[in-house]
């Protein structure tokens, strides 16, 4: 008997359950820094491994409201950042994930 045809993406480093039809470089991960609490939901459940969590560089702590600086000292200060956006595939998966809903996906940037 024959098997179903395996559906899953078999693009090198990407988790092997994954269906996602999207293609890349359509729509790239915005962050909210003012909600990220560096739970680090959308570096576990990205199967691009598009996220990485770091401590924000001053000026990025500069730029945040009240009560986003509060939150990034009690949290220690540490977020998630897109550092691979262009290998987003738009799944969603990130924005489901966030406890924080701090992501959204937005059209990524023409390329000049
Ligand atoms: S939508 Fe989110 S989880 Fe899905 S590929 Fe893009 S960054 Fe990764």
């Amino acid at each position: 008997m024959l098997e179903a045809e395996d559906q899953s993406v078999s693009e090198p480093g990407v988790s092997p359950d994954v269906q996602c039809s999207g293609l890349p470089g359509r729509v790239v991960p915005v962050i909210d820094r003012n909600r990220c609490e560096g739970k680090s939901a959308c570096v576990e459940v990205c199967p691009y491994h598009v996220f990485e969590l770091r401590m924000l560089a001053l000026h990025e702590r500069a730029g945040l409201s009240p009560l986003g600086k509060l939150k990034a000292w009690f949290h220690g200060g540490r977020q998630a950042f897109a550092v691979r956006s262009q290998d987003c595939h738009a799944c969603g998966r990130c924005v489901a994930a966030c406890p924080e809903q701090a992501i959204r996906l937005a059209p990524a940037p023409a390329v000049p």
